[in-house]
């Protein structure tokens, strides 16, 4: 399905294409334009597959889920990150309630869950700051919380940051590349779990995403 914000970028990639060709655009600033361009073909991938990945959430009954450990988990997909955060001196402070942590939830998914959460983390942070994740246990499930010192979202922001397409205006200069699909998505997962996911945040001190998933269960 073609969506506004995807027919927007295709639109704006055939006028930059079309503004080349007819001379519209001189010769010295091709290069700017093409950098446009690809930038903008770039976003309108990460848009469809933000929607395709939505769209396979909304047929029901998919979730595959295992035992597995969490506190790997959050150890391998904050290690992703490793490039990013050094470019950017950014580092991780990991709290565990334990040393292995077995969760009873489908793994793949959780991974894409952290992985946007953290990825937000880093690009609403400033530079040189620490991202904290954190995890503890309270009524036989287990609470997961990453933090950051960014930004920050404004308080009418924080129930609408869930909706597809939507950004702060304080992000959209800071991220250009955003589909405001992230956090649909890690709602969408987390819901499918019978579980839920909060928001805590202060514009210009930092935001907290704490989400719960359910402990292994020795059946
Ligand atoms: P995007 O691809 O734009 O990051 P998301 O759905 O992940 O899409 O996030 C939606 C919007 O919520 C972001 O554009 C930003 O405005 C805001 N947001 C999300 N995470 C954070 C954060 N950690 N700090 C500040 N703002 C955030």
């Amino acid at each position: 399905s073609l969506v506004g914000s995807e027919m927007c970028i295709r639109d704006s990639i055939k006028g930059y294409l079309e503004a080349i060709l007819d001379g519209t655009i001189p010769q010295e600033l091709y290069h700017k334009y093409l950098h446009i361009v690809i930038s903008e073909t770039e976003r309108l991938n990460k848009l469809t597959q933000g929607m395709l990945t939505l769209n396979s959430l909304d047929s029901k009954g998919y979730l595959t889920r295992t035992n597995f450990d969490i506190n790997r988990t959050i150890k391998d997909t904050a290690a992703t990150f490793e490039g990013t955060c050094s470019a950017k001196g950014i580092t991780f402070d990991l709290t565990f309630a334990d040393s292995i942590q077995m969760v009873y939830a489908d793994l793949g998914k959780i991974q894409q869950v952290l992985y946007n959460l953290i990825d937000n983390a880093i690009k609403f942070s400033h530079e040189d700051s620490i991202i904290y994740i954190q995890t503890s246990i309270r009524y036989e499930k287990i609470f997961i919380s990453i933090k950051d010192t960014g930004i920050g979202i404004p308080k009418d922001s924080q129930k609408k940051i869930f909706e597809r397409f939507y950004k702060t205006d304080l992000s959209r200069g800071k991220d250009k590349k955003g589909t405001g699909l992230g956090l649909a998505i890690v709602k969408e997962i987390i819901q499918a779990h019978g579980e839920n996911i909060d928001v805590v945040s202060t514009e210009g001190v930092g935001s907290e995403f704490i989400f719960s998933l359910p402990l292994a269960t020795n059946l």
